[in-house]
């Protein structure tokens, strides 16, 4: 297993609980460790924090007999037993490998942005928690179409929406939007607040980011695998890419990116790999 998020520890329990031999091989933070408080993760009516539910799903895991590693993997190939996969922690052969490595976040470079992401103030995820939003002053940042696709989204909670479009100081926007520099956004402790020259301050209980996301991807394209026209990995309705053998599941894929979306994935992909090598060992 490539990635220690919500996706690669649901298959290392899968996989622990068909008693195969599981490593994960945990390169760092997962995505979940931004999330103050998941209210839409099922089974947690009162909400948890993804920090929480990254310790559960470990302890899961573990329980079971998984070994959860530190190592980021910087090569992966096809060798005649699988695979191996070599990084920091020096070598692992392995006869199937899962990738659930994730994406990264498109960030803007806003002073104090982490602590506003991690308190809510700032937020990335309109899926996750538009419905602890209603009714609140949203703004939405952006560039492209996404910004659009965003606010409309947004609708469903709030009819205080405003577009804010990335570009230079001054420049000009659609009617529908305001043009912003990043340096005019301010994080507050109780708001994000927009000072324009020679406007009045606009102040939002939230700002939301549509700046996208990259798949980290690299190291299945590497080994061959096939990536959608967004850079996503390509899998089959196994969770299957286009190398035999290597399976990927998660935010990494095609798809909704949401926990309980990696964790479906991530139970598919741990069946079709325990049937797979049911046949040989
Ligand atoms: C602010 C915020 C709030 C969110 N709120 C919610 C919510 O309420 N509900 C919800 O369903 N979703 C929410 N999400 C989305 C959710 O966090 C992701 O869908 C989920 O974390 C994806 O899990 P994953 O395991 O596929 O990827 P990740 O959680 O990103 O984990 C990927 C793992 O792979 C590791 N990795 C990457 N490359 C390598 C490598 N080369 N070698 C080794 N390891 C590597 C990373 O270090 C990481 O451990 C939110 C996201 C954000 C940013």
């Amino acid at each position: 297993m490539v990635g220690a998020g919500p996706t690669g520890l649901t298959a290392a329990t899968y996989l622990a609980r068909f008693r195969r031999r599981v490593l994960v091989l945990d390169g760092g933070p997962s995505r979940a460790d931004w999330i103050p408080k998941s209210h839409n993760t099922p089974g947690f009516p009162q909400g948890i924090g993804g920090p929480e539910l990254i310790t559960r799903l470990r302890s899961q895991a573990q329980s079971h007999g998984a070994t959860i590693q530190p190592g980021r993997v910087e090569t992966l190939r096809a060798s005649p037993q699988g695979f191996r996969l070599e990084g920091d922690f020096a070598r692992v052969d392995a006869l199937t490998v899962l990738l659930a490595t994730g994406v990264v976040d498109h960030l803007p470079a806003i002073e104090g942005l982490p602590a506003a992401i991690l308190s809510g103030r700032v937020r990335m995820c309109p899926i996750c928690d538009g419905y602890e939003a209603i009714d609140r002053r949203l703004a939405v940042l952006g560039e492209d179409d996404l910004v659009q696709r965003e606010a409309d989204f947004l609708r469903t909670y709030s009819p205080d929406i405003t577009i804010l479009r990335l570009g230079p100081a001054g420049g000009a926007a659609p009617a529908e939007a305001t043009c912003v520099a990043l340096e005019q956004l301010e994080i507050e402790p109780d708001a994000v607040v927009l000072r324009k020259p020679g406007e009045a301050a606009r102040r939002f209980d939230h700002l939301y980011l549509a700046l996208g996301c990259s798949a980290q991807a690299q190291l299945a394209v590497a080994a061959g695998a096939r990536q959608d026209e967004l850079g996503n990995l390509l899998v089959d309705a196994h969770q299957a890419t286009t190398v035999d053998g290597l399976y990927a599941a998660g935010d990494v894929v095609r798809g909704l990116n949401q926990i309980a979306v990696g964790a479906g994935e991530a139970a598919i992909a741990a069946t079709a790999i325990h049937n797979r090598l049911r046949s040989t060992v």
